[in-house]
């Protein structure tokens, strides 16, 4: 019996992107239930609240930024108290985060055009966000998901390190590396896929020496060996808590 003949029309091959589809999907599972406690790691109550941790957690800890905004916040509640804050009361506060100036700064620029563009609210639509000063696409996403739950993909560079590692995207632009991830979950999976590569980031797949060989989605990963892969020598390098 004769073969059929080849086909010559093009025909699209989606089995690559279905299995990378499943591949992440597996990995965000499997991550879900290695860190069933992921969230965010900023203390906060309210959508202000939310905004001014994420701008202030810029080059420093999470922690740091948690022990100063407890003082920052009984003094300075909403946008309106912040935008009146007296400047040198306000640097004294946001000392101990570093950049003290600039920080100062950007949340009496952020607490004013809260007030005067947005009735002292803070606005639930990227497009909204983005427009205030000082805030970017990074930090709209984090409120997003975090203060609203509208779902939203935090891209900070445990984010997209990981997703590159996981060979979810080869891009380093992070608006990019956020539409090709965010293509391969739906949308309610966003924020908690997000929470979990920033944990895994921060416990496992270190920048430098990724734990390898204590890693959990180690079998679905194209870069296992980027790191050691011996168990003993990589369950030495897994860390308990985020940063310090
Ligand atoms: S196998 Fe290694 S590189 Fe891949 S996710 Fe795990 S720790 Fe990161």
């Amino acid at each position: 019996m004769s073969q059929s003949p080849r086909r010559l029309t093009a025909v699209p091959d989606t089995s690559l992107g279905t299995s990378l589809v499943r591949r992440a999907r597996k990995v965000d599972r499997v991550l879900a239930e290695t860190y069933p406690d992921a969230r965010s790691e900023l203390d906060f109550t309210t959508p202000f609240e939310c905004l001014v941790v994420t701008v202030l957690s810029a080059q420093t800890t999470d922690k740091r930024v948690n022990l100063a905004s407890p003082a920052l916040f009984a003094a300075y509640p909403d946008p309106a108290a912040m935008a009146a804050a007296d400047r040198a009361h306000l640097e004294k506060l946001v000392g101990p985060l570093g950049f003290f100036r600039a920080k100062t700064d950007s949340l009496l620029k952020l607490s004013a055009a809260l007030v005067e563009q947005h009735g002292g609210q803070v606005p639930d639509r990227l497009d909204e966000l983005v427009k205030l000063p000082g805030v970017g696409r990074k930090t709209a996403n984090v409120v997003l998901g975090n203060a609203f739950g509208k779902p939203g993909i935090t891209v900070d560079t445990h984010f997209g390190r990981l997703a590159r590692r996981l060979g979810w995207t080869e891009e380093s632009d992070p608006v990019k590396v956020e539409h090709e991830v965010g293509a391969l979950f739906p949308k309610r999976d966003w924020t908690m896929l997000s929470h979990h590569l920033i944990w895994h980031g921060r416990r496992c797949c270190h920048a430098r020496n990724p734990a390898c060989g204590a890693c959990p989605v180690a079998r679905w990963c194209p870069s296992y060996g980027e790191g050691p892969t011996d168990p003993v020598k990589a369950a030495k390098l897994l860390r308990t808590e985020g940063r310090a």
